[in-house]
């Protein structure tokens, strides 16, 4: 996988994102079958965003995807190769996730939280991984920031320095999962726009998400949920505007 340096933002693609297919995915918490049978397909450098109630499945889903909790049938494949097949560690460093809460060290600085996961991960010794950490924050518009503890960023800063962790690994796909729904109303549009200009970039990606004006502008393809299956989907015009199910129908005029 090829990592193009970040450049100042342009309408090129700067990444090369892979495929992601799921195949008939179904996920269980012991008896409870809670994912049946969901097939999707994001193509690489599109973003696919996954609407739909509360409990329908989407984080399992990522879970599934990402290795944290294994599916119980079904597949998911990266760049047409099965992740069932690869290492949990492995697959975890070639798809990136982004969670609602950052999860960052709060006894390190932002560049130590990106370049801590390069040395662990990656195995990069301290200079080469600072120097990546660096331009991975300049990316996320966090350059000024960089010697930050947590506790001194906002929650907007904060989730940008996770999201620059993410891209550190150079993943070939992003998940996020409700990545802005911690955030207060005024910090959630700096990383919506941080989102956006990731997929400008030819990112693949994956977002679970409650923005609906992210999912119509962004998305390529737009995947409802509900009750641990895929209803509809579609470009973000037709699932938006056209809604075929009852239940989709409901679902947005609760949401917009
Ligand atoms: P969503 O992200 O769409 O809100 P989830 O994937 O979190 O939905 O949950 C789907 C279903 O699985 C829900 O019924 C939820 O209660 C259940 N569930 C989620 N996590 C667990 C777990 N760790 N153990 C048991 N059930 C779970
Ligand atoms: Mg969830």
């Amino acid at each position: 996988m090829t990592y193009t340096s970040p450049v100042p933002i342009t309408d090129g693609h700067l990444y090369t994102g892979s495929s992601l297919e799921l195949r008939g995915l179904t996920m269980a918490y012991g008896d409870i079958e809670v994912l049946r049978d969901v097939s999707l397909t994001v193509e690489p450098g599109t973003t696919t965003c996954i609407i739909g109630p509360s409990g329908s499945g989407k984080s399992t889903l990522l879970r599934g995807v990402n290795r944290l909790h294994e599916p119980s049938g079904g597949d998911v494949l990266l760049a047409g190769e099965s992740v069932l097949r690869q290492k949990p560690d492995v697959v975890r460093r070639r798809i990136g996730l982004v969670f609602q809460h950052f999860n960052l060290f709060p006894d390190h600085t932002a560049l130590e939280n990106v370049a801590l996961a390069l040395r662990n991960v990656k195995r990069m010794s301290r200079a080469e991984a600072n120097r990546i950490a660096h331009e991975r924050l300049a990316e996320v518009g966090l350059a000024e920031r960089a010697d930050h503890r947590p506790r001194d960023l906002s929650g907007g800063q904060q989730q940008r320095v996770a999201i620059a962790r993410a891209l550190a690994m150079e993943p070939e796909v992003m998940l996020f999962d409700e990545a802005t729904s911690a955030l207060d109303p005024e910090l959630v549009k700096g990383v919506l726009s941080l989102m956006a200009q990731l997929a400008q970039r030819g990112m693949t990606m994956l977002v679970v998400t409650h923005e609906m004006g992210f999912a119509r502008r962004v998305a390529d393809q737009v995947v409802f949920m509900d009750e641990g299956r895929v209803v509809e989907h579609g470009h973000p015009d037709d699932l938006f505007d056209r809604p075929q199910s009852p239940r989709l129908r409901r679902f947005l005029s609760e949401v917009l």
